[in-house]
């Protein structure tokens, strides 16, 4: 037995977030630089795993032990060193074990936030980094990537080191979108910005079909933060493509300013109602549709939303996934370069009608230029469609994928569990450098995920 395994914890079967990939892994929790340390020196292969909310095979590995650090022990979670120093540009050093869940309410009572946050309450710091996430929010602030100031690295020959942007430059820019494949990332130290409200005024606009919806979401980009639009899969001929498009921007207001409080109550949701498989026919999804879009469609424009309402939607129903049960879903998240955006994205969206089941449901988003390496970021939009996981599913997938790649565009390795290494060496042409990299620090394969075998990374 290692150090740091709990001997009642044995080989079991850990899933990805959506439940379609599955591995026999041995999950070890540690705490601390030495602990870690020491653990990396026994038998591998390892793979560091934060909350394990990426959908695919990313934070799985088969016949291997997974890392998962253990936030420090006692409160607060942000020791004194995470007190913003520089008030220029603030920032926050933070153990990458903590998640955003923890991590949002300690900086709210300092009157702080993060400016990057993906749609998931769960995601660590740490997994947030090796994902190089975005949230609704690229074009503006880009993606984590763009916030953080530097890291605290376990390497996989066990030295830790710290590196930014002056020191260890390569090992800092592939850690960052490196899916964990670089060493464990310890500490980071983000930058912050001031919490200024707890409630956003939000646009919700109705659109009638997919230009409206595409042309809606560039507009309101140019003027909001925030902004997403929700398409509806299942609308037909005429209304194809329509959807909702929604865009907020956080604003200072006197009636509720959030550093007065002494928290950020962030959502646990509600429980999603047992015996809804049903909604998941195609029945049931067109139904489902058909009348949220009505209700945007004669509600207010102009409405007042608690702000984790339009950060973190999903989070309103605790364990909305389990309608997936017993296969779970696939979610397809692609980036489509500016200039093919309205074609392809018609053309996925129809792709994905030939599913059995259609998409269950569908976002589009803007990006900005990205940093390369195997970050998703990238000019243009990105689509994502869930599916639930029904025979053929995987097959309308691996279209997807090629069409993707065909127009130049990418898929995000954070959703993946399909992509081929050709296809990801047409999509990431900055494959190889990561690849020098890992033989520089990681000769022997100390780390390894089923993602990296898969896609020969
Ligand atoms: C409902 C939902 C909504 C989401 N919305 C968004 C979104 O809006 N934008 C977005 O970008 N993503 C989004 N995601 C994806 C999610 O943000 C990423 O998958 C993120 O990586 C999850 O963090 P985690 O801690 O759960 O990491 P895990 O899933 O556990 O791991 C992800 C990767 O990070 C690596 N890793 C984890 N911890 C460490 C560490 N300490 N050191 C080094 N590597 C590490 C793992 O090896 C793995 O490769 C969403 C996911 C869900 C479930």
């Amino acid at each position: 037995m290692s150090m740091g395994e709990d001997p009642a914890e044995e080989w079991r079967d850990v899933s990805g977030w959506a439940g379609t990939c599955h591995a026999r892994c041995k999950v070890i929790r540690c705490q601390g630089v030495e602990e870690s340390r020491i653990l990396l020196r026994e038998d591998g292969p390892w793979l560091p795993r934060g909350g394990g909310c990426s959908y695919g095979d990313a934070a799985i590995l088969d016949q291997g032990r997974l890392l998962q650090l253990k936030p420090p022990s006692g409160d607060p979670i942000l020791s004194a060193a995470a007190t913003p120093t520089d008030l220029q540009s603030p920032s926050v050093s933070v153990s990458a074990a903590v998640t955003l869940r923890q991590l949002l309410p300690l900086l709210a009572r300092q009157g702080l936030t993060l400016p990057v946050v993906p749609g998931v309450l769960d995601a660590t710091v740490g997994g947030m980094l090796a994902a190089d996430v975005h949230g609704k929010n690229h074009l503006s602030r880009g993606s984590i990537r763009d916030v953080t100031v530097a890291l605290q690295l376990l390497l996989p020959s066990g030295e830790v080191i710290d590196c930014d942007r002056d020191r260890e430059p390569e090992i800092f820019r592939g850690t960052i979108g490196g899916m964990g494949l670089t060493g464990v990332i310890l500490e980071a130290r983000l930058a912050v910005i001031p919490l200024l409200a707890d409630r956003v005024e939000v646009q919700v606009l109705a659109t009638k079909n997919l230009q409206e919806s595409l042309a809606q979401l560039d507009r309101l980009a140019a003027s909001e933060e925030h902004v997403a639009a929700w398409i509806d899969p299942t609308a037909r001929g005429s209304e194809f493509g329509r959807g909702i498009v929604v865009g907020g921007t956080v604003v200072a207001t006197d009636r509720v300013v959030r550093s007065n409080r002494s928290s950020w109550d962030l959502p646990r949701g509600h429980r999603f109602p047992a015996g809804f498989s049903w909604a998941l026919s195609p029945i049931g999804i067109r139904c489902h549709n058909a009348v949220r879009h009505a209700l945007a469609r004669i509600g207010r424009r102009q409405r007042s939303w608690e702000l984790e309402r339009l950060l973190f939607p999903l989070e309103r129903w605790r364990d909305w996934k389990k309608i997936y049960q017993p296969d779970g879903f696939h979610q397809h998240q692609s980036l489509i370069p500016e200039d093919r955006c309205s074609g392809t994205i018609r053309e996925l969206l129809e792709l994905s009608n030939r599913a059995r089941c259609p998409s269950t449901l569908v976002v589009i988003k803007k990006m900005r230029k990205g940093a390369g390496g195997l970050s998703f970021g990238a000019e243009g939009m990105t689509l994502s469609m869930d599916f639930k996981a029904t025979a053929g599913v995987k097959e309308i997938l691996h279209h997807c994928d090629s069409r993707v790649a065909d127009v130049g565009g990418r898929v995000y390795l954070a959703k993946d569990s399909t992509l081929t290494p050709e296809l990801l060496r047409r999509m990431y042409p900055q494959v190889d450098q990561f690849l020098s990299l890992r033989n520089r620090i990681d000769p022997d394969r100390k780390l390894n995920s089923d993602l990296s075998r898969r896609l020969e990374i």
